[in-house]
């Protein structure tokens, strides 16, 4: 991978990195109000909604920080963009799609069908 590539994807990283941190700073200042202090019954069933998808978001968020310093990781002692099981170039379109992606497609197509075989 080129140096200007790996700075492009560091960015993205780092982009991605802080933007997941803000949110995940706002779900516990904003979304964490005791339900006493969410006002009359209609805002509170709204509010509920709004929880539970908030809370998947920060489920998300929580799963994919780890992911991101791991690519940073990889972006620094050089192994970034090469698959983890097979070491071949896991692809440029793949990675800007994804890019804390670890594998290439068709490890990732094999690891999918054992997941289902053994689901
Ligand atoms: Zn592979």
């Amino acid at each position: 991978m080129r140096t200007r590539e790996i700075n492009s994807f560091k960015t993205l990283l780092l982009e991605q990195r802080s933007e997941l941190l803000n949110r995940m700073v706002a779900f516990r200042t904003e979304t964490l109000v005791p339900v006493g202090e969410r006002g009359d019954e209609g805002d509170r069933a709204t509010s509920e909604l709004d929880l539970s998808r908030a809370v998947r978001d920060q489920e998300r968020a929580s799963a994919l920080l780890p992911k991101i310093d791991r690519a940073l990781q990889r972006l620094s002692d050089g192994s970034y963009g090469l698959c983890e099981v097979c070491e071949e170039p896991i692809g440029i379109a793949r990675l800007k799609a994804r890019p804390v992606a670890t594998l290439c497609i068709a490890c990732k197509e094999e690891q999918e069908q054992t997941e289902k075989i053994f689901a």
